[in-house]
C-alpha cells in the first residue's frame, strides 16, 4: 500500500458487487477489497458510497473489512514478453501462477504481467540528439523467432535523447535518457479502458486475407475491420477461429476467451500451444497472446479481459503490426453486464440486458481500425467477435446489437453443419459491408473481373435458393434446361468452392489467386453449358461431362494450377465434341427445322482459365 492509497471499509457485499464507504475514489479507480486484497474497480459512486465490481470471488468477504483505493485506473503492463503468454482477465500470467501455486489460483495474488527479471537484447535505432515524442521508436528486441518488439517512448514523455544504450537489459533498466533527465525503460502501463491515441484512421481498403474461400471471396473483412461470428455449439466456431489464427495475414493474434466453459477454454489452451505457424514453422504461440477467463471465473473479470486484450492489440498496432483480435464470446461479456446491472438495480432493457449494452459493445469494436499512429507508422487491429445466440436465434439482443455495430457477419448455420457443409457459413444470411471498399484491391491484386465474377456466383446461389421451392414441388427434371444447368453450377459452387476442409493439408488454405482460378473455372463451365443448351444439346450429355467431376478434386491438389488447367482443356475438348455432333446432325438434315432454335452464336465466355 502506498502513501496515496486511501482506506475505507466494506459496507455491503452482493456477489461480485461490493459497496464501500470511507474512500473518495474516481470512477474506474482500482481498489483492493478485504483482508485478502481482492482486486476490483469502482463502477458507480453514490454520495458516500462507492460501488465496486470485484474481479475475484467474493465469498467469505464481510462488511467492515478494509477497502483500499489505489487512485489509479486498471492498467495493462506493456513491454516485451507479452507474446506467447497466457493471462487471466486482469493480466495475471497463468503459467507463472501455476508454477507458483498449482492449478488453483489463490485469491488476492498480485503478480506482474511481464517478467521483470528476464534480460532482453536491446538494439537501438534512435540515437543521441534525436527528438522523440510518445510512441517514437527507440529500438527493438527480438521478442520471438519472427517478431521484433519495437520499443517505443512511453506516453507522456518527450524530449531530446541524450543517451541511448545497447546491450542486455531487464524491462526495469534504463535504456535511454532524455534531456530533462527522464529515464526510459522498455515497458509502461496503459489504462485499459482508454483507446491508445492515433494520428489518423485509414480507409478499410486492404483485406485481411484468411485463405478461407467463403470468407475472402464472398464476405471479406478489411484489415482493421470488425466481424461477428455467431457460434452455436458444433457449428465450427472453434475451427474457424483456429483457421483465422493460423492463416490470416495478421502478424499477431490476440485471443480473448471470455466466459466460455472451462473445458472449451481448456481445449484452446491445450490446442493453441500445439499449433504450428504454417508460415514460419515456429509454434503459433510465438505470435499469440491468450487471455483466458472462463465461465467459472468471476463475471466482472470478463469485461477486464476484453479491455486488456484490445489494449495489447493496440500496443502492437502502434509498432506497425497487423493484429487479429478474437473475442470468444461477447455474449458472455454481455451476460456479465446483465448480472452486474441487476445487482446495481438498474432499469433493465431488453431481456434484462442493461440499456448501455449497445454502447459498451460499440466502444469495444470502435477500437478496431487501420491507423497511422502517433509515430506515423501504419498498423491495424481487426476484431472478430464470436456471439453465442441461444438456440441460434439471431433476433436476441446481443446478436442484434452486434449486428448494428460490426461490418461483417459470418452466420454459422446449424443446418449446414448437419449436412456437413463446412465452413458452415450461410451464404444467404452473411454479409460484408467492406465489399465495395475492397473491390479495387481485389481487381488490382487478383483479377480485374473479380467483382463481376463474385456477383455472378452469388446471384447463382441466390437463384438456386429461389428455385428450391419449385424443385421440391415438381422435381428438378421438370425445370427448363438452362435452370437445370444453373442448379448444377450452384451445386458446384457449394461443393467445390464453398466447402473447404480445414483438416486437409492443401485445402486448409486457398490463396486469393487460387480462389479466383477455381471460381473462373466454374464460371467457364456455366458459360459453355449455357451455350450448349441453347445449341440444343441434351442436358443429360452435359451432366455427364468428365471435366465437371474432375473439377471437384482440384482443390485438394498440391499442383492446383496444373490440375485446373488440365480440367479446362478437358472441358473445352468435351464441349467441342458435343458441338461437333450437333453440327454434324444439322448438316446432314435436308431442311432446317424452323421450330427449333438455331444454334446460337457462341456467347463471349469468361477468360481462359488463369495463367
Ligand atoms: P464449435 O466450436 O462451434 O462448437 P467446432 O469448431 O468444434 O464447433 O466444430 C465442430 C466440428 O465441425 C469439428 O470437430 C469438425 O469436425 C467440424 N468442422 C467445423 N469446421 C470445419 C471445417 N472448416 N472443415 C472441416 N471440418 C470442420
Amino acid at each position: 500500500m502506498s502513501e496515496n492509497d486511501k482506506q475505507g471499509e466494506i459496507f455491503r457485499v452482493a456477489g461480485p458487487v461490493v459497496t464501500a464507504t470511507g474512500i473518495n475514489p474516481r470512477m474506474y479507480d482500482v481498489v483492493f477489497i478485504g483482508e485478502e486484497k481482492l482486486m476490483g474497480e469502482v463502477i458507480q459512486i453514490v454520495g458516500e458510497k462507492s460501488i465496486i465490481q470485484v474481479y475475484e470471488d467474493t465469498s467469505g468477504i464481510r462488511p467492515g473489512e478494509p477497502v483500499i483505493d489505489t487512485g489509479k485506473p486498471l492498467t495493462a503492463e506493456l513491454g516485451p514478453g507479452l507474446l506467447s503468454s497466457i493471462y487471466d482477465g486482469i493480466q495475471r500470467p497463468l503459467q507463472v501462477l501455476q508454477e507458483k501455486m498449482g492449478d488453483i489460483i489463490e485469491r488476492g495474488v498480485n503478480v506482474p504481467g511481464l517478467d521483470h527479471e528476464k534480460k532482453w537484447d536491446f538494439n537501438p535505432t534512435a540515437q543521441a540528439g534525436d527528438k522523440v515524442t510518445p510512441n517514437s521508436i527507440l529500438g527493438w528486441v527480438q521478442e520471438s523467432q519472427n517478431i521484433k518488439h519495437h520499443i517505443m517512448v512511453p506516453p507522456g514523455k518527450s524530449g531530446t535523447i541524450t543517451d541511448i544504450k545497447t546491450g542486455s537489459f531487464t524491462i526495469d533498466e534504463t535504456i535511454a535518457t532524455l534531456d530533462d533527465g527522464t529515464q526510459l525503460m522498455m515497458h509502461h502501463k496503459w489504462p485499459v479502458r482508454n483507446p491508445r491515441p492515433i494520428r489518423q484512421k485509414l480507409a478499410p481498403d486492404i483485406p485481411l486475407i484468411t485463405g478461407q474461400r467463403v470468407l475472402d471471396t464472398f464476405f471479406p473483412i478489411a484489415k482493421g475491420g470488425t466481424a461477428a461470428i455467431p457460434g452455436g455449439f458444433g457449428t465450427g466456431k472453434t475451427v474457424t477461429e483456429h483457421q483465422l489464427a493460423k492463416w490470416s495475414d495478421a502478424d499477431i493474434v490476440v485471443y480473448v476467451g471470455c466466459g466460455e466453459r472451462g473445458n472449451e477454454m481448456a481445449d484452446v489452451l491445450k490446442e493453441f500451444p500445439e499449433l504450428e505457424d504454417p508460415k514460419s514453422g515456429a509454434p503459433l504461440m510465438d505470435r499469440t497472446i491468450l487471455i483466458a477467463n472462463t465461465s467459472n471465473m468471476p463475471v466482472a473479470a470478463r469485461e477486464a479481459s476484453v479491455y486488456t486484450g484490445i489494449t495489447m492489440a493496440e500496443y502492437y498496432r502502434d509498432m506497425g503490426y497487423d493484429i487479429a483480435l478474437m473475442a470468444d464470446s461477447t455474449s458472455r461479456w454481455a451476460e456479465a453486464m446483465r448480472e452486474i446491472s441487476s445487482r446495481l438495480e438498474e432499469m433493465p432493457g431488453e431481456e434484462g440486458y442493461p440499456a448501455y449494452l449497445s454502447s459498451k459493445l460499440s466502444e469495444f469494436y470502435e477500437r478496431a481500425g487501420r491507423v497511422t499512429g502517433l509515430n506515423e507508422i501504419e498498423g491495424s487491429v481487426s476484431v472478430i467477435g464470436a456471439v453465442s445466440p441461444q438456440g441460434g436465434d439471431f433476433s436476441e439482443p446481443v446478436t442484434q446489437a452486434t449486428l448494428r455495430i460490426v461490418k461483417v457477419f459470418w452466420a454459422l448455420d446449424t443446418k449446414l453443419r448437419e449436412r456437413r457443409h463446412f465452413p458452415a457459413v450461410n451464404w444467404l444470411n452473411s454479409y460484408s459491408l467492406y465489399t465495395r471498399t475492397l473491390d479495387p484491391w481485389f481487381s488490382e491484386n487478383v483479377d480485374k473481373d473479380w467483382t463481376q465474377m463474385v456477383k455472378w456466383a452469388m446471384a447463382v446461389l441466390q437463384k438456386e435458393a429461389e428455385l428450391q421451392e419449385i424443385v421440391q414441388l415438381v422435381g428438378a427434371d421438370a425445370l427448363p434446361d438452362d435452370q437445370r444447368v444453373l442448379l448444377e453450377v450452384a451445386r458446384m459452387l457449394r461443393e467445390y468452392f464453398l466447402q473447404q476442409n480445414a483438416f486437409h493439408d492443401v485445402d486448409t488454405f486457398c490463396s486469393p489467386a487460387r480462389q479466383e482460378n477455381l471460381l473462373s473455372c466454374i464460371k467457364k463451365f456455366n458459360d459453355e453449358s449455357m451455350n450448349l443448351v441453347s445449341s440444343g444439346i441434351p442436358i443429360t450429355d452435359i451432366m455427364k461431362m468428365k471435366s465437371k467431376d474432375d473439377m471437384a478434386k482440384v482443390k485438394y491438389e498440391q499442383e492446383f494450377e496444373k490440375e485446373l488447367e488440365k480440367v479446362m482443356e478437358c472441358m473445352m475438348g468435351e464441349c467441342e465434341l458435343m458441338r461437333g455432333k450437333v453440327e454434324g446432325a444439322v448438316e446432314s438434315k435436308p431442311t432446317v427445322d424452323k421450330a427449333k432454335p438455331k444454334p446460337a452464336a457462341a456467347k463471349p465466355v469468361a477468360k481462359e482459365g488463369d495463367e
